[in-house]
């Protein structure tokens, strides 16, 4: 992970996100964690509710920065990152070409980053990058392994997020593989709402070509198809959604099975609410 890049909260400022998300708190003295204010990520709350108190002592309030990598291929993640705002894309690569990395995995104010470093010390086999910049707090993988050995609620809690994860790559594989770019578009699109809870997405036709794995050229033809249906504006690094009920008709049924999967697992708005019994102090 490339450390220099993140840079830890100016104390006394409180970051308001994009599209109005959680805000983070001040630090009260740098080098010292706090906890963070409910709502900041709804993973996080629900682990939160699940750890010993003390347990909140070890995250570090961080903002990430557009194009910042949070995790890098075949390195081992240092942190596990939980965004109280933005957008990261996990991203696998299909070959030497510079262009050949694909968007396996969405993550916002609901995931975490860094779901391989749950599970060992083993080299990661994907990039996780910011595209959107937001506050976030983070956790050493040390930390977090160690709170999944004592306190088998925050065990299981992560392990259903990891699962969750796996569901989500496996969807998103049969879609690049099955279904039309204009589908695929309008699945990518809806995503992308989810996770910034905006109607305006900040993306180029580039970024966009990038993330679904095709040329540039073939996502403004599909781009400009679904315009003509009066279902995006699509301006200079921006498209804004005009009708998500119309887009959601349009896009492939993938989108539904991803946030079906997530209501199943209690991993989307409704994990806040979630009852996480407690794990006595350890
Ligand atoms: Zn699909």
């Amino acid at each position: 992970m490339n450390e220099t890049n993140i840079r830890l909260c100016i104390p006394e400022v409180s970051a308001t996100l994009l599209n109005g998300a959680a805000l983070v708190a001040p630090r009260d003295v740098p080098g010292v964690a706090h906890r963070p204010p409910p709502g900041s990520n709804g993973l996080l709350d629900a682990l939160l509710r699940g750890a010993p108190p003390s347990w909140a002592e070890e995250l570090e309030a961080v903002t990430m920065t557009a194009g910042e990598t949070l995790v890098q291929t075949g390195a081992t993640p240092a942190y596990v990152t939980f965004p109280t705002g933005g957008l990261v894309s996990v991203l696998v690569r299909s070959g030497p070409a510079a262009n050949a990395e694909v968007e396996v995995a969405m993550v916002g104010r609901h995931d975490l980053v860094g779901a391989s470093a749950l599970l060992g010390t083993d080299p990661a086999s994907h990039r996780a990058v910011v595209q959107v910049g937001a506050p976030a707090y983070r956790v050493s993988a040390a930390a977090i392994r160690r709170l999944m050995e004592s306190c088998p609620p925050a065990r299981a809690l992560l392990l259903r997020y990891v699962r969750m994860s796996l569901e989500e790559a496996y969807q998103i594989a049969a879609c690049n593989s099955r279904h039309s770019l204009e589908k695929r578009l309008c699945r990518w699109l809806l995503q992308a709402h989810q996770r910034l809870e905006s109607d305006t997405l900040p993306f180029t036709h580039d970024h966009i070509a990038q993330m679904l794995g095709v040329r540039r050229a073939s996502v403004t033809v599909a781009l400009h198809i679904i315009e003509g249906e009066r279902l995006i504006r699509s301006t200079r690094g921006r498209v804004d959604l005009l009708d998500r009920a119309r887009l959601q008709n349009a896009a492939c049924d993938c989108c539904g099975a991803i946030a079906h999967n997530r209501r199943v697992l209690s991993l989307d708005g409704g994990l806040e609410r979630a009852a996480a019994p407690s794990c006595t102090p350890c």
